[in-house]
């Protein structure tokens, strides 16, 4: 189907090769997998899959010329065999030329197919001189970069045999606690910086492993999604939140995260809904947070969820603004309610002028647009204060609080209404101090 060698084949040039490498005679070896091949099958048939391959086979073929022996490994997997560079920066160009050339749509008979391309590159003598030994090596580090993101290259590093271990530790932890329903939301407060106090919760996923201990959401998203496990665990999660938020004031909103993976299934909004049907949780109090890549995937799967979520009352707030690479036209093709300032703006606010620049230009193209805005990682009053008096709207951040259990919420409310007795008004210290910023 792509007229490429196959394994035996590789195996045989890459032993000929080896045979010749030296410390100034390296080889590299990458070993190339594709992302988003099953889902071709899945929206496309299979026919438009052996399409995509083809293509994808050719294109490599043409941007490698005769500078190596390219081969398919196996069902979207494919290895390159690169004899004599001259330094690093051979391998890490061709991986970046072929990471670009997958950028472009594959066409197919029912519409453009996207794919990804992960590459991990192993090094001879370097990394080791056995063919199946760097194999292996050049595969870990493609198991790393899938595990980093889409169409991702790593060099091998003697500490990722460790990595992959306890990846697939975590993976098989991961499924049982999907099918057990462990993993729960906890909820960090989002504050009106006008009130200074609570309007919502963000829902933000815990799972504490009782063998591997605390695993971050940065840790486990990225595996269900691989696994797509994404599923159940994002339905599961929304459940619970959903029910754990019809126990707050009513007038409080929960915010939901929503990975740009789980906004390629065309299906997701209907679930969303019904999430919200069944615990009688109501659309106009839901804000679901969706970063910036989600954006850029030209599908319109997302564009197509996102408008069944807004029809039916839900907001759409875009997360970590300004680390994307999305442009304002692609942002603005999709009607949006908030923008979420990235957390590495803010905890730049104090000693970068650049920051305080873009965070000023974020807060007056929201406004603009008439949308509001939330400063994440907000950890001292003095960025508060900065961010209130440039006409922020809310507010999340240590400084109020991190995430806390359901249970614990009852306890911060009451903590705050507290406060707010004792300082008489909570609002007032902080507008002081803004007032002193402004004059
Ligand atoms: P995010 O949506 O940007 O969530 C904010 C992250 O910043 C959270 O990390 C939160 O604990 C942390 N944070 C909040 N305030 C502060 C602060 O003042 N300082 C600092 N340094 N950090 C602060 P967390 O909980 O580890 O979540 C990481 C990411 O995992 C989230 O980033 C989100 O993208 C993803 N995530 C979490 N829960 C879910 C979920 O249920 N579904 C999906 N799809 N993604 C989730
Ligand atoms: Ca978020
Ligand atoms: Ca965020």
């Amino acid at each position: 189907m792509t007229g490429l060698p196959n394994r035996r084949l590789f195996d045989e040039e890459l032993d000929l090769c080896l045979g010749l490498a030296t410390d100034t005679h390296q080889v590299a070896i990458l070993m190339l997998g594709l992302d988003g091949f099953k889902r071709i099958k899945d929206t496309h048939g299979h026919a438009a899959e052996d399409k995509a391959l083809g293509e994808f086979a050719k294109r490599l073929t043409d941007i490698l010329r005769k500078d190596g022996v390219l081969a398919r490994i196996g069902g979207d997997e494919f290895g390159i065999v690169l004899p004599n560079i001259s330094s690093l920066e051979d391998p890490a160009n061709l991986a970046r030329r072929i990471v670009a050339s997958a950028a472009d749509t594959f066409a197919t008979e029912t519409g453009a197919a996207e794919l990804g391309v992960g590459i991990g590159i192993a090094i001879a003598p370097l990394d080791g001189v056995n063919p199946h030994e760097l194999v292996r090596r050049a595969e870990r580090a493609l198991y790393r970069a899938q595990g980093d993101g889409r169409s991702r290259v790593r060099f091998f590093e003697p500490d990722m045999d460790v990595h992959v271990e306890r990846r697939v530790q975590i993976e098989r932890e991961l499924r049982s606690a999907v099918a057990a329903d462990i993993i729960e939301p906890h909820y960090q407060p989002l504050v009106s910086l006008e009130s200074n106090r609570i309007i919502g919760f963000e829902a933000l996923a815990r799972w504490e492993n009782r063998t591997l201990g605390n695993i971050p959401p940065d840790v486990f998203i990225p595996i269900a999604e691989e696994t797509g496990l994404i599923k159940a665990l994002g339905d599961q999660l929304l459940r619970r939140a959903c029910l754990d938020a019809n126990a707050w004031p009513e007038t409080f909103s929960l915010a939901f995260n929503i990975s740009p993976v789980q906004l390629r299934d065309s299906a997701l909004g209907e679930r969303i809904l019904s999430a919200l049907a069944q615990t009688g949780f109501s659309p106009r109090r839901l804000e679901i947070e969706i970063t910036e890549s989600a954006f850029v995937e030209k599908t319109g799967v997302a564009k197509a969820v996102i408008d069944e979520l807004r029809q039916a009352g839900v907001r759409i707030a875009l997360d970590d603004f300004g680390t994307g690479y999305a442009t304002l036209s692609q942002l603005l093709s999709f009607r949006l309610d908030k923008i979420k300032i990235d957390r590495s703006f803010v905890s730049h606010l104090d000693d970068s002028t650049d920051s305080r620049v873009i965070v000023r230009a974020i807060l007056g193209l929201a406004k603009g647009f008439g949308l509001t805005t939330t400063a994440e990682g907000i950890e001292d009053e003095s960025q508060l204060i900065y961010l209130a008096a440039n006409g922020c709207t809310e507010g999340q951040g240590y400084l109020f609080s991190g995430a806390v259990p359901a249970a614990r919420i009852p306890a911060l409310l009451n903590r705050e209404a507290g406060r707010r007795a004792i300082t008489d008004d909570g609002a007032r210290s902080l507008h002081a101090g803004v007032d002193a910023l402004s004059s």
